[in-house]
Order: C-alpha cells, then sequence, then structure tokens
C-alpha cells in the first residue's frame, strides 16, 4: 500500500480522500491556500503544507508548487480529487516523470477523453454507442456542413472538443444560421479552451443524463457499478444525483455497463471513471468520459457498498482490482443533494461564516462536508459546502428520510440551497422519477 499521499484538493473532497487514507492506514499530506488554513482535513492531515495564496491559479492550480509539497514531505502518490487539476494531462505527466503516482489514469488516457472527437472516436471503435454526429471536426465548407446537418437532422449542436463545464456549446435550428454557429463557436472554443476544433451532434431535446460508474486496475481488469440518474441540472450543473437510475431496468444496466467495462479494457483505462450518456426513447448516447472521482460518487458507494476512494487508492498502489464484476450488487436507492452556499433562489454565492451548524442523522443518513459552527466559508472558490446523501430500502425510502434530514440540518450564518432541495425533492415529477435535464430550469421558471 502507498505509504503517504498528497492531496491535492481543498473542501468535502479532500476531507473524504484523508478517510480514505486513514483507514488504510496511509499518512496524508494536505497542500493548501492562504485562505484555507481553517479546512477541517488541513487539522486532520498529518502534515500540511501551504503552497500560495488564496487565487486557485497560484495554489490548487500551480503544479511546481504541489509537486515540491510532495518532495519535501516525501509523499509517493498525489490524488488530484475533482475539478482543479484532476483532468489535467500535463500536470498527471508531471507527477509522473518527477516519480511520483499520479492516482487516476495515465496521461495519455487523460488526453484522449479531454478531447472530445477524439473520446467519441474511441468509444465508437470500442462498441460504445454515441450521438449521431460528424463523426470528426468540422471544416470550413459550409455546403458539406449543410449536407451533414440534414442528413443527421436539425436541431443539431455545435460543440467544442475542447470543452467542459457546459461551455463551447450551440444548438442550430436551420440552414439559414448554421455557418454563423460554427464560427462563433470556433471563436469561444479557441479562446476558452485553446483549441478552436469543434463538431456537429444532433440534439436530443428531451434526454436524461445518466452516467455508468467504472474501476479498471489497467492490468486487464474492470467493472461497472451501475448507473446514476444526474438529470436534475441548472446551467449544466448537477444539483441531485441518485442511484440506481429510476426505470432503468437490470439488462439495460448489464448491456450498457458491459460496453464500457469493453471500452476501459480497450484503452487500458486504470483507476476509477464515468462515461457519460444522455439517456432519450430507451437508447443511450455517450457525450463523455470523466477520468476521476465525480462529486455523486456516494450514491453509488451507498448502493454498491463499494469506497470507490479506496479502491483508487489500491489500483494506484498496483494491487488486481479486488472485486469481479459478479460481486456488485445494486442494493436499494441513494439520494444526494449538493449543499451550496447560495441563495436558493437567485443563485447568488453567500461566502461568509458559518454560525451554528447542526447536522442531521439517523438510519441511511451520510453527510460529506468540511463545514462547522465557526468556519468561514471563503469566497475564492467553488460554493458547494457539503452532499448530503439519504440511502434506503427503495426509492420512496430514501425520498422521505432525505425529506427528514433536510428539515433537520441547520446551517446559519450564511444562505444555502436547503430550502431549494427541499422543494425539488417534495416535487410530485421528482418523486415520481426519470424527469429531464430541463426540468429543473423549467420548474424554476429560467
Ligand atoms: P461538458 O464537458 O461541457 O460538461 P458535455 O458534452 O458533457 O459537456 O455536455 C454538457 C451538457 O450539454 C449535457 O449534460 C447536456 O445537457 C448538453 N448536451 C451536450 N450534448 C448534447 C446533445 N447532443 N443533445 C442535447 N444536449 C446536449
Amino acid at each position: 500500500m502507498l505509504s503517504k499521499v498528497v492531496i491535492a484538493n481543498r473542501g468535502e473532497i479532500a476531507l473524504r480522500i484523508l478517510r480514505a487514507c486513514r483507514e488504510l492506514g496511509i499518512k496524508t499530506v494536505a497542500v493548501h491556500s492562504e485562505a484555507d488554513r481553517d479546512l477541517k482535513h488541513v487539522r486532520l492531515a498529518d502534515e500540511s503544507v501551504c503552497i500560495g495564496p488564496a487565487s486557485s491559479e497560484l495554489s490548487y492550480l500551480n503544479i511546481p508548487a504541489i509537486i515540491s509539497a510532495a518532495e519535501v514531505t516525501d509523499a509517493v502518490a498525489i490524488h488530484p480529487g475533482y475539478g482543479f487539476l484532476s483532468e489535467n494531462a500535463d500536470f498527471a505527466e508531471r507527477v509522473e516523470d518527477s516519480g511520483f503516482i499520479f492516482i487516476g489514469p495515465s496521461p495519455e488516457s487523460i488526453r484522449i477523453m479531454g478531447d472530445k472527437v477524439a473520446a467519441i472516436e474511441a468509444m465508437k471503435s470500442a462498441g460504445v454507442p454515441c450521438v449521431p454526429g460528424s463523426d470528426g471536426p468540422l471544416g470550413d465548407d459550409n455546403d458539406e456542413n449543410q449536407r451533414l446537418a440534414n442528413k443527421i437532422g436539425y436541431p443539431i449542436i455545435i460543440k467544442a472538443a475542447g470543452g467542459g463545464g457546459g461551455r463551447g456549446m450551440r444548438v442550430v435550428n436551420s440552414d439559414a444560421t448554421l455557418s454563423n454557429s460554427i464560427m462563433l463557436t470556433k471563436q469561444e472554443a479557441g479562446t476558452f479552451f485553446g483549441n478552436n476544433m469543434v463538431y456537429m451532434e444532433k440534439y436530443l431535446e428531451t434526454p436524461r443524463h445518466v452516467e455508468i460508474q467504472v474501476l479498471a486496475d489497467g492490468q486487464g481488469n474492470a467493472i461497472h457499478l451501475g448507473e446514476r440518474d444526474c438529470s436534475m441540472q441548472r446551467r449544466h450543473q448537477k444539483v441531485v444525483e441518485e442511484a440506481p437510475a429510476p426505470g432503468i431496468t437490470p439488462r439495460q444496466r448489464k448491456k450498457i455497463g458491459q460496453r464500457c467495462v469493453d471500452a476501459c479494457n480497450k484503452i487500458k483505462y486504470r483507476g476509477a471513471g464515468t462515461f457519460e450518456f444522455l439517456y432519450q426513447d430507451g437508447e443511450f448516447y455517450f457525450i463523455e468520459m470523466n477520468t476521476r472521482i465525480q462529486v455523486e460518487h456516494p450514491v453509488t458507494e451507498m448502493v454498491t457498498g463499494v469506497d470507490i476512494i479506496k479502491e483508487q487508492l489500491y489500483i494506484a498502489s498496483g494491487e488486481k482490482l479486488r472485486y469481479r464484476q459478479s460481486d456488485i450488487e445494486i442494493r436499494g436507492h441513494a439520494i444526494e443533494c449538493r449543499i451550496n452556499a447560495e441563495h436558493p433562489r437567485t443563485f447568488m454565492p453567500s461566502p461568509g461564516t458559518i454560525e451554528r451548524y447542526h447536522p442531521p442523522g439517523g438510519p441511511g443518513i451520510r453527510i460529506d462536508t468540511h463545514i462547522y459552527g465557526g468556519y468561514t466559508v471563503p469566497p475564492h472558490y467553488d460554493s458547494m459546502i457539503g452532499k448530503l446523501i439519504a440511502y434506503g430500502c427503495n426509492r420512496d425510502v430514501a425520498i422521505a428520510r432525505m425529506l427528514g434530514a433536510l428539515d433537520e440540518i441547520s446551517i446559519t450564518g450564511i444562505n444555502t440551497n436547503i430550502e431549494l432541495h427541499k422543494e425539488i425533492i417534495s416535487d410530485a415529477n421528482f418523486q415520481a422519477g426519470g424527469v429531464n435535464i430541463h426540468y429543473l430550469e423549467k420548474k424554476l421558471g429560467l
């Protein structure tokens, strides 16, 4: 097993990684910005190193500072968490070149999946179903692009190959606006992602977001841990997630899960990963792969009993996968609400000092959070301050427990979106299950 791990992240995921390391007897190094000295995991870690000022650019994205922290503390591996450098192939490469283990896939895997055109190509050749599209980057020939769009059928969506975070996309409804939209998306892509390559896909109008969690050891063994439904979104940001996805049959799960496992083997994938799909009219359409741990991993942990972060650590230490597919059984139902420090209606971020915090409890309730009474949420980072997870033997029980926990939890001194979560979980259509990705924005009148 790894002897000492640098946790190159902050907030709840840093604490989550620390807990997994402790369970496995791994020593931990917290690296933090000047604004984050009071983070819970910084206090709990065996060692801590301040890597720069509050600005992410100068701290959590500061590759030389993170690598030197690993050097001075004699760590052997670096866990990137999610966000920040977690999907930066150059970072993974520099970590490996400096003699450390990157807890994640190879730089090559990250690089392929970070280029959506290359990712779709790799998935297609591995037999994963994709959205009908241009099968490659778009050129400047307008007639050819129109021919493609009509073949696919409007509406279509123009997407940046290097895009992320829901940016660099444009829906087009007819030939009239096609060439202009391609040009604008190219310009944006060049500015934001430093790569002006764009491609075309059929625009699915009422899809759900369903994703498959995988684990692979890079030694020829891969499994899937079933799916999550993350359709409750605002501005392409997930708000509520659940596992399993309502209405997905064991047969569908097995079939799409196996395709993802085959793809992992084909690309020699190593570590935890997620295949994201749009799901409409009973069909799955691959949109992208995330080559890291995801925010919503706990719902999968609750229904499978697999600790995904611990498995990342085992895989990084060179062990063979400790589970076979036949060991994985989906039991019960889990729902996660992302708790953000923001106004529940205007979504204005609400950093500041938490006066009091009373966590909820009881059977099936899990809360992954770094906050405590007296903790000050800094204004410099993402507004998510924790995740409330409810598990039950079935979806109705999970919903009832979540509603109870949302009533019980109390965070004062800052605004949070807890009231919004009460509305969502009480919503009749959410309770019926299977709403599409536009549902929340429609409900909010956005
Ligand atoms: P990002 O990397 O920016 O998150 P994705 O490819 O995952 O980009 O797409 C983000 C979101 O954009 C999806 O969750 C979905 O809401 C929407 N989207 C992307 N492609 C399509 C499509 N072909 N049809 C409909 N919606 C799409």
